[in-house]
């Protein structure tokens, strides 16, 4: 069984690789190479794989999940610039791509074993899916 929680949370970032020139940063990632930056609303959903317990009948506490979620993504996520202020993103570029990777490594040792996906909305019509690394 599949269970997903949702949430946002809002921040900015610059995409550009570091020690490229301005215009190769600009071919690369168009407008979001601005290096002042801009924002998104991220829409996360978490998903988790597992059975229910037999007693419970959860797969996993949710009030837990949500916990593990406000402390490992959105407390340290929500309304910083990327960039600057959110490790690893001062050396690897804050793709949404990089940032699903980046959820999923934090939320990984919380659950269990039990992560299954991690996917990111950068804009409505725009999202990544994750499912760890290949083996
Ligand atoms: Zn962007």
């Amino acid at each position: 069984m599949l269970i997903t929680r949702k949430f946002e949370f809002s921040a900015s970032h610059v995409c550009a690789v570091d020690g490229a020139s301005p215009e190769e940063n600009r071919r690369l990632y168009g407008e979001a190479a601005n290096p002042r930056g801009h924002g998104h609303n991220y829409v996360v959903e978490v998903t988790l794989e597992g059975e229910p317990d037999p007693v419970t009948g959860m797969v996993m506490d949710l009030k837990e999940l949500k916990d593990i979620l406000n402390r490992e993504v959105v407390e340290p996520f929500d309304h910083r610039h990327l960039n600057y202020e959110v490790k690893p993103f001062d050396t690897i570029v804050p793709t949404v791509e990089n940032i699903a990777v980046e959820i999923w490594r934090r939320v990984e040792p919380h659950v269990d074993g039990k992560l299954h996906g991690v996917r990111v909305y950068e804009t409505p019509d725009l999202f990544v899916d994750y499912h760890g690394a290949r083996a």
